[in-house]
């Protein structure tokens, strides 16, 4: 009896061109795929001219239920796969659980990658990307909410939080309550879609920008890190801005450039660039 093996397999987050080769071929071999939801995953697997296996519906609510019934599965050597409604499986979806079990049997665990939004938007968004913290959703209210602002306060690497378009404007009012209104951020809508947009200012700007464009559509936060405007003086600033004059750039361009780059407020570093000019 050939092993049975779950495979994870990323899908796109809106573009149906991002379905990788290999996860059309780990859907079509599967034996069952675990989805959210079964309409959703039919017509995927209708796009890629996937005859409908066993669908096993995985979400939030019977992930605990249906891990056993997968286990079986793959201890009489089925291949499992799982994919979620977007992006990759086990990201802000059911997953996570279902892997630690099956592992924790000795069981084989493969993931197809794909398109993820977090990593897409953090891609896009410009800022340092070294060092970053996926937060995923925030709690939607209570003690676990207001702790988990506190920390935002002070986390100096990159942030990731993925937020619905209709809570968009109640969680910037409170990064920027915690952060402060100057911290830069970066809104990544829409990712591979039609109107996929990347808009980038500060806080209190973004607050701004909710009120005269009301937020539609998929959303990633992208929040600078703490320490892009604490203890990034106005010397390393001005420095920085020596040097892209000195590469050629233009007054405007090398404001754009340092002020992302630092997660400065631009309006901080223009003065600072017209003052040095002076
Ligand atoms: N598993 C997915 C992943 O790997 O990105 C995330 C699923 S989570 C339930 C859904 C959230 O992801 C959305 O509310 C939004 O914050 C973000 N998201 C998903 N697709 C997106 C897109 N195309 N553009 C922007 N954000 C997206």
């Amino acid at each position: 009896m050939s092993p049975g093996a779950l495979i994870m397999v990323g899908t796109p987050i809106g573009n149906l061109g991002d379905l990788a080769p290999r996860a059309i071929e780990a859907l079509a071999s599967a034996d069952a795929v675990a989805c959210e939801d079964t309409r959703r995953t039919g017509r995927l697997l209708a796009h890629i001219g996937v005859r409908a296996p066993v669908l096993i519906v995985m979400n939030d609510h019977t992930e605990s239920e249906v891990i056993g019934r997968i286990i079986t599965r793959l201890e009489a050597g089925e291949r499992v796969a799982v994919v979620s409604d977007a992006g990759m499986p086990g990201i802000s979806d059911p997953g996570e659980r279902l892997v630690a079990a099956v592992s924790a049997r000795g069981l084989r665990v493969e993931v197809v990658p794909g398109p993820s939004a977090a990593v897409t938007a953090l891609v896009g968004s410009g800022l340092p990307a070294g060092r970053f913290v996926f937060e995923g959703f925030l709690p939607r209210k209570g003690s676990g909410r207001t702790e988990r602002l506190r920390e935002l306060a002070t986390e100096t690497r990159t942030v990731l939080l993925y937020e619905a378009p209709h809570r968009l404007a109640r969680t910037l009012a409170d990064l920027a309550a915690g952060c402060g209104p100057e911290r830069q951020v970066v809104f990544a809508r829409e990712l591979t879609k039609l109107h996929e947009e990347f808009w980038r200012g500060t806080l209190a700007e973004a607050i701004l920008r909710c009120e005269d464009v009301e937020p539609r559509g998929e959303y990633v936060l992208v929040l600078a890190g703490a320490d892009a405007v604490g203890p990034v003086g106005d010397a390393d600033l001005l420095e920085a801005l020596r040097r892209e004059r000195e590469a050629g750039a233009s007054t405007r361009d090398a404001v754009a450039t340092v002020a992302q780059r630092f997660g400065a407020a631009h309006r901080h570093v223009y003065s600072l660039a017209t003052d040095a000019r002076a």
